[in-house]
């Protein structure tokens, strides 16, 4: 999510003071406004006003319009963005409404006139005033009620609802927003949007004259408006996109629904597309869509004859079609694409063409007016040279006009991309070698592979702003998709690796304020990618974990899949650095709340019961249920992350151990893991098992129950652990006693003394003795009355002489190449 822009804006903006008649909502000739008044919409909304830009000396002075009801300064609108006033002048600036019905911003005095309107002179009235509307819309009416000029009609970077994104047809002009030059400077930077004046059926974002993202061309639907429905976590905002044209010009524009959040296109200064809402409860502007969403979206990004497949989750990727190759097959695997593709077997003119289907057409088309489907084949067929051609009858949604689209290609195929079912999809007719031009088949017993039609799906795509939505909608649909992608993988290819720049953009190149944590394997932060938030872990280069356990995360976890274990989304592997990217969960990990005296009300007796339940599951899964058998090996209650309705995931596979199937135990001379959490054979002997994971799952359950940390003897009444504390209750008949007093008003006792009962039982001496996660579960789920009577329980901890001991005996013993000794955390 990248609102870098927005929060950074308000560092480096001053309104101009307090607004004086915050009553009023319009000027008339006879009241100019200068700093130090505002104009307030009738319902609050908007205001318009001076406001100041800190980064210059002095200070620059604009006159714009911001959102007067929410407490970020977030302007929307400016007037003189290329011919700022100076602050600190003699006498203010003033904006002043002419009987001539133009606004007029001058300088000091009155005198010179750095921006105004351009009403003809025919609407001269005395009378006339300007309206600050509560849609954010500054107008000149006239006395008879007609607008005379308006704001929306001179849009500067952003996109409000009821606002208009035109083109005439005559010449093919039409409005364009233009970011800002930086976050303090409202003047012209470099990015623009609009439409595309050279075929008005698609839009661009430019970096100057050089495109840097392209929508799909129109194929003609969605002419009507329809609702669509945005679901946030707190509200549903309904947006009504339209699109309307006429003999003279076509334009999309939306509106919202009443109450819904404050919502916006806006383009960013570092040169992206967002659709941002406000989100008052959290106080920050949610971006809900973004484009170029990806590095591969970018324009030509996969250069000539390569696309952007889109299907490719959750980072899409670059292909060649098939029957062409890359022209650098090395640089095309290192990631660089810009060289593009070439065909295998060169062309010959009797070739035909194979429909693509859900396919983004490409750019650079010639548009043949007023044919058929079969005259628009027909016409690229004559043409030796014609690559492709895509269709669209558009009679169902334009009238008194051209009433086909037929796009025609010569030459490379730039900035194409693969939709799948996307509704804004359209069908690319490739021309292949070896393909009958008749009948389409394959005419040659060497004939390359013939491209699969892709999945097929009718088109839906809106113009200008709408397509970009609709783009937006498209993604999310995929995210849909991405989460319901098998993850059990039988290769590691199957794995996404996501590219570093992608992960730097999502996380504002790792700032601070995106940084969520702080764990052995280095800094966690959150960022967004395609909508999605993710949690990203940057393997540091001074972490006691490394470059093993990355790997083994990634191997292993890659190959799970289960409701209670962290989803591993993607990772990168770039020179020195190394990415793990998860799903992000909103309510970090257990210890964070089951310790913390402020928080752990949050969690009820029924809620703990349901983590417990939940844990238990998930190591039932890694020991009993997926293909392999996996020991956690570090399974402690900030290894528990917990997702929005607090259920818990088990997470941090780095340590955990693959065992052959019918492995009971291991040796390992690296003992890795917490203390506190370790079973003792497994901290004195290095002997793994999925007995010593049972012994830290009792661990866990005590902590959850009691709400004392496993080591924590001022709570434990003397005794040196939590375990030992518990076990003397038990067996003294106090269990009961142990709860967390913050559960005792909600929880069931039988229920404690369930748990309880079962977690000494996991904690025994003797590892033969714990029971196995799947008769755990089970007396979770189903209580018991016949559970054994748990014996002695063994207990380890970090600091005591024994441990000492043991480093020291394997130390001395070890070849110092494969051991690391104990670490302890
Ligand atoms: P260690 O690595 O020493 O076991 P840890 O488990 O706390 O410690 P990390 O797994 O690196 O370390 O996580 C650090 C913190 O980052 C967590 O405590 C949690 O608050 C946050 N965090 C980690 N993964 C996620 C995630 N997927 N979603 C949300 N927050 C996360």
């Amino acid at each position: 999510m990248d609102w870098s822009s927005l929060t950074c804006s308000a560092s480096f903006l001053i309104i101009l003071l307090l607004p004086l008649g915050a009553s009023d909502d319009r000027l008339v000739p006879s009241k100019p406004l200068s700093p130090g008044t505002t104009v307030v919409s009738d319902g609050g909304d908007f205001a318009l006003g001076f406001f100041s830009s800190s980064g210059s000396t002095p200070s620059n002075l604009y006159l714009g319009i911001w959102y007067s009801s929410i407490p970020e300064l977030t302007v929307v609108w400016v007037a003189n963005r290329g011919t700022p006033l100076t602050n600190g002048t003699s006498s203010a600036p003033t904006l002043t409404l002419t009987n001539a019905s133009n606004l007029v911003l001058s300088d000091s005095d009155g005198g010179r006139v750095v921006w105004m309107t351009n009403v003809g002179a025919a609407s001269s009235s005395s009378s006339t005033e300007a309206v600050l509307l509560n849609t954010g819309n500054l107008i000149i009416r006239s006395p008879n009620g007609t607008t005379l000029w308006q704001s929306f009609d001179h849009p500067t970077d952003t996109f409000l609802p009821g606002m208009k994104m035109q083109i005439r047809y005559r010449t093919r002009a039409g409005e364009r927003l233009v970011s800002w030059k930086d976050a303090g400077d409202p003047s012209p930077g470099g990015f623009s949007y609009g439409c595309d004046p050279a075929t008005s059926i698609q839009m661009f974002l430019w970096d100057g004259s050089r495109p840097v993202y392209r929508s799909t061309p129109w194929t003609g639907f969605r002419v009507k408006s329809e609702d669509e429905y945005l679901l946030t976590n707190t509200s549903a905002i309904i947006i009504n996109l339209a699109f309307v044209n006429n003999d003279e010009e076509s334009y999309t524009m939306f509106t919202v629904s009443d109450g819904a959040w404050h919502t916006r296109f806006v383009l960013t200064y570092s040169g992206k597309l967002q659709f941002q809402s406000w989100n008052s409860s959290s106080s920050t502007w949610v971006v809900f869509g973004q484009w170029p969403p990806h590095e591969c979206n970018r324009y030509g990004y996969c250069g000539p004859n390569g696309y952007c497949d889109e299907t490719v989750l959750p980072i899409p990727t670059c292909k060649c079609f098939d029957g062409f190759k890359p022209m650098s097959t090395e640089e095309w695997d290192n990631g660089e694409f810009w060289k593009g593709c070439q065909r295998k077997e060169a062309l010959r003119c009797s070739d035909g063409f194979m429909p693509l289907s859900g396919m983004k057409p490409p750019d650079r088309f010639v548009i043949v007016g007023n044919t058929s489907l079969r005259e628009c084949a027909a016409a690229c067929g004559r043409n030796c040279s014609c690559m492709a051609y895509a269709y669209a009858n558009l009679s169902s949604s334009i009238e008194n006009r051209d009433l086909t689209r037929c796009l025609v290609w010569v030459g490379e195929l730039v900035d194409t991309g693969r939709l799948g079912a996307s509704t804004a999809s359209d069908t690319l007719y490739l021309r292949l070698a070896g393909l009958d031009a008749a009948t389409g088949k394959r005419t040659r017993s060497n004939a390359m592979k013939v491209v699969l039609p892709v999945l097929g799906g009718a088109a839906l795509i809106l113009m200008c702003i709408s397509i970009a939505w609709l783009k937006f909608k498209g993604k999310d649909r995929n995210q849909e998709k991405h989460k319901k992608l098998p993850s059990d993988g039988s290769s590691d290819l199957d794995f996404p690796f996501i590219r570093f720049e992608e992960i730097a953009l999502a996380t504002h190149n790792f700032s601070e304020t995106c940084m969520i944590g702080h764990g052995g394997f280095g800094k966690v932060y959150k960022g967004i990618v395609g909508g999605q938030e993710i949690a990203v872990k940057r393997l540091s280069r001074d972490s006691q974990q490394g470059t093993n356990e990355f790997r083994n995360e990634v191997i292993l976890i890659a190959k799970l899949q289960h409701k209670n274990l962290v989803r591993l989304l993607g990772c990168c592997d770039k020179g020195d650095e190394k990415l793990l990217i998860y799903e992000y969960l909103p309510n970090k990990s257990l210890d964070a709340t089951l310790f913390d005296d402020s928080r752990k009300h949050l969690l009820d007796w029924g809620t703990r019961l349901n983590i417990i339940k939940g844990i238990a599951r998930g190591l039932l899964y890694l020991h009993e249920d997926s293909r392999l058998t996996i020991i956690h090996r570090d399974l402690k209650a900030g290894n528990v992350l917990l997702d929005a309705e607090m259920k818990p995931k088990i997470a941090d596979f780095g340590m955990a151990r693959i065992f052959g199937d019918n492995q009971e135990n291991a040796n390992t001379q690296r003992v890795v893991g917490t203390f506190g959490y370790m079973a003792p054979e497994y901290a004195m002997h290095g002997i793994i098992s999925i007995k010593s994971d049972i012994y830290s799952f009792g661990v866990l359950l005590l902590e959850i129950v009691t709400g004392m940390k496993r080591s924590s003897t001022s709570h434990a009444m003397g005794f040196p652990s939590l375990i030992i504390y518990s076990w003397n209750m038990w067996k003294d008949g106090k269990a009961a006693e142990l709860a967390d007093s913050s559960i005792i008003d909600t929880c069931l006792l039988d229920e404690v003394l369930l748990c309880i009962h079962v977690a000494l039982l996991c904690v025994q001496e003797n590892p033969k003795d714990r029971p196995h996660m799947s008769s755990v579960v089970f007396t979770l789920e189903n209580g018991s009355t016949t559970l054994p009577t748990p014996s002695r329980p063994a207990y380890f901890v970090g600091q005591s002489t024994e441990l000492e001991q043991l480093r020291n005996n394997i130390q001395n013993s070890v070849n110092t190449l494969t051991l690391t000794g104990i670490e302890g955390r």
